[in-house]
């Protein structure tokens, strides 16, 4: 059965496109915000930790665990 394999590949990469979480790099909190400076328009969105005061476009990106 070729076919039913095929069609779980394509069901796994639209599952890989559900939202994310995004965590802190530096210290791991999920507090992030998007910075809105007024330069938004020269660089790329920035992230607020809020726990650490991280500052930068960098984020973790996690899956949440389905268990
Ligand atoms: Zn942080």
């Amino acid at each position: 059965m070729k076919m039913f394999q095929r069609l779980r590949e394509v069901f796994k990469s639209m599952k890989h496109g559900k939202p994310t979480k995004k965590y802190c790099p530096r210290c791991g909190s999920p507090k992030l915000k998007l910075s809105s400076s007024l330069d938004f328009w020269l660089t790329p969105a920035k992230y607020v930790c809020q726990e650490c005061g991280y500052k930068g476009p960098l984020t973790m990106e996690l899956e949440e665990e389905s268990t």
